[in-house]
């Protein structure tokens, strides 16, 4: 991956054949008095073949850019880069050291920056969460003691979620399949909701030309009536001072500053301003109900179209007292001795749903146990594995995550190896040691080997192997 110096051997990649964008002539005209159009300038953007490449850093894999790449002004953890490698031969992309993100999303760490005490546990609920962008962002921003819940309302992208969620290497996350609605059930109980809602995508329109021709004046009305129902929904969960942080990828002012005056005129918010510094380009807009928003014209600064606000809740009890009424099994003291050889286990309990087992920071247990009679958890924590015959058949998520302790036998990769694993085909090796193995590349894990007397098995999930061959 030249310039980028994520992995060396990593290729550019060549398919990058932009067309310019037929932009529809109804979004130009209804985007005339937003502060910040530029006809002339929105044009130009949408026709440029330039494409802006960037990721952000996972700092719990203590994986560093090697070479100098430009930072994102708004985010500690986001880079542009160079050129546009092919991730999907970046074994490092696999192993979730980083994660490909827009830049201009990356400002929700602005907003939890500025407006949350991030060393307090917190609890976190990222509504529209798939694939995962600003879940892993929050994620890097909170401490260990934190619950996030990252929800996602379609199944088929929920497991997409829970897919970068296992390979962001995380313990304090639940991934949930919930309708919005579902939340109002648990009144009062989040400090922070992010509502990154599903918006009409203008955008997007440099990176997916494909959306142009979905886009429509009646999508556009449908989505807006959309966002203010997921916010009156998701609305009772959130403690009353907590924060709610609002974003589209819509250019709309239909689905932002409409949405945004709408939401303090018939919801109990208080809309917040951030500092924003004047070289990054970002737009600060005053809605008619002197609301502050926040927008990104790609013409304006090295990024795709975004629009954020941000509030505070004003009405609110106690959280009520909720008991559960059943706990999650713990695991025995037997099956906690056989898979304890593997983890580090301070701090963690070892939970079992369906003879697989989890372990989960101990102070989020409570948390589960009660979560779980509202909402439908489809991963919590980390999956460690199965107990067979004494023994623990480890999970794929195991590798991924920094639980495994020393005694577990690691074995080192070189590029090809590395891709053939990552492809699940047969390994050429021949490993001394027998048994379980987590197979890495420059140290990060990948997944699992188990190296028996005349071969060595590859346990990397089917389901994520690369199809291509480079
Ligand atoms: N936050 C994500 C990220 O940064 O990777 C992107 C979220 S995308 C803008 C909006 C998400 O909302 C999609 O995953 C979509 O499936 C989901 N969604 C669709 N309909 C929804 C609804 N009625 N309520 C809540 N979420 C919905």
């Amino acid at each position: 991956m030249r310039g980028a110096a994520l992995s060396v051997e990593a290729m550019t990649e060549s398919m990058f054949l932009n067309l310019p964008v037929q932009l529809p002539n109804k979004l130009i005209n209804s985007l005339q008095n937003i502060p910040g159009f530029d006809e002339e300038a929105f044009r130009k953007a949408h026709e440029s073949v330039e494409q802006v490449t960037s990721i952000r850093i996972n700092p719990a894999k203590k994986f560093k850019i090697q070479k100098l790449q430009s930072k994102i002004p708004w985010s500690e953890l986001g880079y542009y880069l160079d050129t546009r490698p092919s991730f999907t031969f970046d074994p490092l992309f696999h192993a979730g050291c980083y994660y490909v993100q827009e830049a201009s999303s990356m400002f929700l760490e602005q907003a939890v920056k500025q407006i949350v005490d991030l060393s307090e546990p917190l609890k976190i609920l990222d509504l529209s969460a798939a694939p995962g962008g600003k879940t892993t962002h929050i994620q890097s921003l909170i401490s260990k003691n934190s619950l996030l819940v990252s929800n996602e309302v379609i199944r088929a992208r929920a497991n997409i979620l829970k897919d970068n969620i296992i390979k962001w290497g995380c313990e304090n996350v639940f991934v949930t399949n919930n309708d919005p609605a579902d939340f109002s059930q648990l009144e009062n109980y989040f400090d922070v909701v992010v509502v990154d809602a599903p918006c009409s995508g203008s955008g997007l329109f440099r990176k997916d030309a494909d959306a142009i021709a979905e886009w429509s004046l009646n999508n556009v009305q449908l989505c807006s009536q959309r966002q203010q129902r997921i916010l009156a929904d998701v609305l009772p969960c959130l403690k009353k001072d907590g924060l709610l942080i609002y974003s589209t990828c819509s250019y709309s002012s239909e689905e932002d500053e409409d949405v945004v005056d709408w939401m303090t005129a018939e919801l109990p918010l208080k809309n917040l301003r951030l500092a924003v510094e004047e070289n990054w380009g970002v737009v600060e807009v005053k809605t008619p109900a002197q609301n502050h928003c926040y927008r990104f014209w790609p013409y304006m600064l090295k990024g795709e179209g975004f629009f954020s606000a941000c509030f505070s809740k004003t009405e609110g009890g106690i959280q009520p007292a909720i008991k559960p009424k059943r706990n999650i099994e713990p695991a025995s003291k037997k099956e906690m001795s056989i898979i304890c050889n593997r983890i580090k286990d301070e701090g963690f309990q070892l939970l079992k749903f369906a003879e697989t087992f989890y372990a989960l920071p101990e102070k989020l247990v409570a948390e589960l146990n009660l979560l779980q009679q509202y909402l439908r958890i489809i991963y919590c924590g980390v999956e460690t594995g199965q107990v067979m015959k004494e023994k623990l058949v480890p999970a794929h998520a195991l590798a991924l995550s920094n639980l495994p302790n020393a005694d577990v036998e690691r074995t080192e990769l070189n590029y090809e190896q590395a891709i053939q694993f990552l492809q699940k085909k047969e390994l050429p090796i021949t490993l001394f040691k027998k048994g379980w193995q987590i197979a890495t590349h420059k140290n990060f894990g990948l997944g699992w080997v188990n190296a028996l007397a005349n071969r060595v098995n590859n346990y990397y999930p089917k389901e994520l192997r690369i199809l291509k061959d480079i």
